[in-house]
């Protein structure tokens, strides 16, 4: 349920209607928009009659239900665009976030050059696995916490924040130490007590698709993050298993108009794990910003032919810049910038 203020209500007519939902054993979570005031009400609805009640109160405009299983996640809730700042970095504004960088950090050297790369082109955050999800137990599994700390190296290097992968709950706090937005992997996204984990860390999240998840799924697992009291939530479609094999996934632009509608979070592409094809992911970069997303997220490599993981769908870093330099124009007819 949600309860809507009429324009205008003061602070003690909020805190008089937050007071009186909690008193019913609920939680609170209000979304303050430019006219109005949103009291989401989050919480087993069977007790609809009572907050129906307050419907009563002068400086109530109307109590209504949220059809959507996810509530918090919801545009019904929380009409307004959620938008916010890492180190400085817009999320889900008009201005477009690239975080880019190799699949997974490998040494200091490929680390320190894919980071300098990406920042010359343009990049904002720097992406790099040091906890890799990988198919086969053969393949390499990342230079954990070693990658973490390079990452914090390469970030104060660069002054570009640090996005990057936790696979369990018992290293959300260590990897939280390091980055500035903490990765679920498409693996991971209903790994519920990872995602009540993170909830709590405090730091943005940015949340993949699995690559078997309906839209509802997806969004259903960001709301586990925000009702445990984490607003920062960036989805990332990152393409869905489809019977096509030309590519390694089916990068699904549809999810990007759907999800605009359903939902206030942002949204970014990757159109590196979509395509699994460096030579699709300039393509696919322009078709996601086209279709609405709020960023991409791209891998790049200095040397993808030795790469261990992800070679083939990195981007060097001049073929980075190239696209990055293409990517411009095309955000200010989209009216956005970057
Ligand atoms: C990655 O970003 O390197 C990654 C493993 O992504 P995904 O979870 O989308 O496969
Ligand atoms: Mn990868």
């Amino acid at each position: 349920m949600i309860i809507v203020l009429k324009p205008g209500s003061s602070d003690a007519d909020i805190e008089d209607v937050s007071r009186r939902v909690k008193g019913m054993g609920f939680k609170t979570h209000l979304s303050r928009g430019d006219v109005r005031t949103i009291v989401g009400v989050v919480g087993d609805d069977r007790a609809k009659e009572q907050l129906l009640a307050l419907q009563s109160l002068d400086c109530v405009e109307t109590v209504v239900r949220i059809l959507q299983p996810f509530k918090l996640a919801s545009r019904e809730a929380h009409p307004d665009d959620t938008q916010f700042k890492v180190h400085g970095v817009p999320i889900g504004g008009t201005q477009l976030v690239v975080m880019a960088g190799p699949c997974s950090v490998e040494s200091r050297p490929q680390l320190m050059a894919v980071a300098e790369g990406v920042k010359a082109g343009g990049a904002h955050v720097l992406r790099g696995g040091a906890f890799k999800p990988r198919t086969s137990p053969y393949g390499f599994q990342g230079l954990e916490e070693e990658g973490l700390k390079l990452l914090s190296e390469a970030s104060k290097a660069t002054g570009l924040p640090v996005v990057t992968e936790v696979m369990e709950p018992d290293k959300v706090e260590v990897v939280a130490q390091h980055a500035d937005i903490l990765q679920i992997g498409a693996r991971n996204v209903q790994n519920f007590s990872l995602l009540k984990r993170v909830a709590e860390c405090g730091k943005p999240v940015l949340l993949k698709r699995g690559m078997s998840t309906s839209i509802q799924e997806w969004l259903l697992a960001a709301e586990y993050v925000l009702a445990g009291g984490n607003p920062n939530v960036i989805l990332c479609e990152r393409g869905i298993r489809t019977f096509e094999t030309s590519t390694r996934y089916t990068l699904d632009l549809n999810a990007i108009p759907v999800v605009k509608k359903l939902s206030h979070l942002p949204i970014l592409v990757d159109p590196s794990h979509g395509t699994g094809h460096w030579e699709y992911v300039s393509a696919m970069s322009k078709a996601g910003l086209a279709a609405g997303a709020d960023g991409l997220i791209i891998e790049v490599h200095n040397n993808p032919a030795e790469a261990l993981s992800d070679g083939p769908q990195s981007l060097k870093p001049d073929r980075f810049a190239k696209l990055m330099a293409e990517l411009r124009p095309l955000a200010q007819v989209l009216g956005r910038s970057l």
